[in-house]
């Protein structure tokens, strides 16, 4: 299989799993993981028509958004964990931020943004279900930090992101994001900037699109399985 040939793939599911709640799979960006990947496979990608891409891990994202750098038509977001030391890199390089968990980070992201460059777009990460995981806050806790992100200058909210507890259950991964579905309405209805509902992965973006995902996050089914002793 080629990359081009599971892009493809990956865009009929979309599609179908868009038709079948009677969405418009237009609603849903589809987002390219390519962590671990080398940049030659995101070249296959860019050449069939992907432009926005995932990554995970500071220093490797980097360094491909450098290699890169004559293509400005690129859109790179960042979805892994982020330690404050390496805030600057986030701030100064990606076009979107999928993590956020605490103020601190926010408030090193909006002071290190350079002003040259477009506001950071910001989501919030809610861990809905992961009790194994200290990635994302509470639904408890979002009012307070969505209102924090909404009042720095050099960042915008566009959302919520989550990573549920791998779960195989088609009723049991939607019951799950039903309840992300609610929370990021009930943000809709105060922040007129909150356009975008990132979840869904491999093994369970038909759920997530039939719960709202406007942005689900593929790495497996476009690059194929990830090695990560290279
Ligand atoms: C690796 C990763 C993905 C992609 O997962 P696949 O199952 O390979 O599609 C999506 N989101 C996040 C946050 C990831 O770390």
């Amino acid at each position: 299989m080629t990359i081009q040939s599971n892009i493809s793939d990956v865009k009929a599911r979309i599609e179908q799993a868009a038709t079948e709640c009677h969405r418009s799979s237009h609603d849903i960006t589809l987002l390219a993981v390519s962590k671990t990947k080398p940049c030659d496979a995101i070249l296959e990608a860019i050449a069939a028509g992907q432009r926005q891409f995932g990554e995970n891990y500071v220093q490797e994202g980097v360094e491909k958004i450098q290699f890169f750098s004559d293509r400005t038509d690129l859109v790179w977001h960042f979805i892994g964990p982020l330690q404050s030391n390496k805030s600057r890199l986030v701030a100064e390089h990606f076009d979107w931020f999928h993590t956020l968990d605490r103020e601190k980070i926010a408030q090193r992201l909006n002071d290190q943004r350079p002003s040259d460059k477009a506001p950071l777009n910001v989501l919030i990460q809610i861990n809905i279900s992961d009790e194994n995981s200290k990635s994302g806050i509470q639904l408890e806790q979002l009012d307070e930090l969505a209102k924090y992100v909404s009042l720095q200058p050099n960042l915008v909210l566009r959302g919520l992101m989550t990573i549920p507890a791998p779960e195989t259950d088609y009723q049991r991964q939607c019951s799950v994001f039903r309840k992300m579905e609610n929370a990021y309405q009930q943000l809709q209805a105060h922040y007129p900037s909150v356009d975008t509902l990132s979840m869904g992965m491999t093994d369970d973006m038909a759920a997530a699109i039939h719960c709202g995902s406007t942005l689900v996050r593929i790495g497996t089914a476009i690059f194929g399985a990830r090695d990560y002793q290279r």
